[in-house]
């Protein structure tokens, strides 16, 4: 186990994880300084100064928004007067293709996530607790479930934690399996038995959310932070940051590269640290032609942008969007056309179908790149596909889905314009 001090405090989130993925115990943990963080909360803080440490530490979401995690903690009532049971929920509902890395964190340190939801609760006055486990993750489920209970048993969690005056709940609940229970709204439809379908906001879960109560959702790699930020400090958080984000991140390869894998490197990091010095470089005989930077609803990036930091401001001016931080590598030997059909076949099949945009326009875009790979497309059809993408934007839709499925899309139509014409006058794919 790499638990030295030093590692610690430049890879917090992965420095325990063993090299076999096995799940930390308690024990181990706590011999890491797992638990550190919670006590000195709990026994030194009040929940505003916990509030007040994660808003100097301007740690933002990790699940793809980038929203500042103090901010969004602020808009929950906390005084007195508010509203109890209060609700905090991990969003670990991962489904983005080619995102991987909440998976690491649950499977491999699952005392890491519970100690930061625990901080978060006591921050928020929130006294229940839930994981929104996406339904395919099942040893993370077992890990969790197992570390749940050696939490409750060490009296981390439960009644009076610690020895203070607070007390959590936190269950495990296993989604039935869809994408879009990653987005808040929907996973809290979701967790009450209903349809998961997003809810219009205002108003916002932090006001009205589960079961109507107060109710914060954040990412589980978010979460994972919290620990750190409370043993290290506000300041030594900000200091790990390479561009204007502050901590680390865990970025992620997937596509044709000699390494796929995952990562923890500062924010900010030059994509070509990602991809050359930890994924390799591409794979004998690939050459890169683009990549989406943030998992798959992010617009394609090119080679000519690899020294961009990974910082998401940087990666937005770029005209795309960092995401999930989850690099995924469009080769010379792949058709581009047939990718991005892939993915919009992934988007189309799991539209909730509660907005006419991303309902009829993600399987009308679908056909439209089914007709083009295979050699039965008009030029006009392109026109149409970019009009389209206009159509699933930003205010069109309930929900981030569709205006995020059209990313792909849009860029690959500006950059890889060339193969899109190709397969109609040539009348066919011409990688097959
Ligand atoms: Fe549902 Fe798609 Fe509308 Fe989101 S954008 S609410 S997934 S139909």
């Amino acid at each position: 186990m790499a638990n030295s001090t030093e590692a610690l405090l430049q890879r917090p989130l992965t420095a325990l994880i063993k090299p076999d993925r096995s799940p930390l115990s308690l024990k181990e943990y706590r011999q890491g300084g797992g638990y550190r963080g919670l006590e000195q909360a709990l026994k030194q803080l009040t929940a505003e100064e916990v509030l007040q440490q994660v808003t100097d530490s301007n740690l933002r979401g990790r699940g793809g928004a980038g929203f500042s995690t103090g901010l969004k903690w602020s808009f929950m009532p906390r005084d007195s007067s508010a509203p109890t049971p209060r609700y905090l929920v991990c969003n670990a509902d991962e489904m983005e293709p080619g995102t991987f890395k909440d998976r690491l964190l649950m499977e491999a340190n699952p005392h890491q996530l519970i100690e930061g939801m625990a901080i978060s609760a006591y921050a928020l006055g929130a006294e229940i607790g839930y994981i929104f486990l996406r339904a395919e993750y099942g040893r993370a489920a077992v890990h969790l479930q197992r570390a749940l209970q050696e939490a409750l048993d060490a009296g981390c969690l439960g009644n009076n934690m610690l020895g203070s005056d607070f007390s959590l709940r936190i269950h495990l609940h296993t989604s039935a399996g869809r994408y879009i229970c990653g987005e808040e709204t929907a996973l809290i439809n979701a967790l009450e038995g209903k349809r998961a379908t997003p809810r219009a906001k205002p108003p916002f879960p932090q006001v009205c959310g589960l079961f109507g109560q107060p109710t914060v959702v954040n990412n589980c790699e978010t979460l994972c932070n919290i620990p750190h930020i409370l043993a290290n400090g506000a300041d030594w958080y900000l200091s790990l940051g390479r561009a204007d984000d502050s901590g680390t991140k865990i970025f992620g390869a997937a596509g044709n590269v000699r390494q796929p894998g995952l990562w923890e490197r500062p924010m900010g990091t030059p994509i070509r640290e990602i991809f050359e010095d930890c994924a390799g470089g591409m794979a004998e005989g690939y050459r890169m032609r683009g990549f989406l930077p943030g998992g798959a609803s992010t617009d394609f990036l090119l080679p000519e942008h690899l020294d961009l930091a990974m910082d998401y401001d940087v990666i937005g001016k770029a005209g795309s969007r960092m995401g999930t931080a989850s690099l995924i590598v469009l080769d010379d030997q792949t058709c581009p056309v047939a990718m991005v059909r892939n993915l919009t076949h992934f988007f189309a099949q799991e539209s909730c179908g509660w907005c006419t945009p991303c309902r009829d326009g993600l399987p009308w875009a679908e056909q439209l790149l089914n007709e083009i790979e295979a050699g039965r497309g008009r030029m006009e059809d392109l026109d149409t596909l970019a009009w389209q993408c206009r159509f699933m934007g930003p205010g069109n839709t309930f929900c981030a889905l569709a205006p995020g499925a059209a990313e792909p899309i849009q860029s690959a139509l500006k950059y890889f314009r060339e193969d899109f014409e190709r397969h109609i006058n040539d009348k066919g794919c011409p990688w097959h």
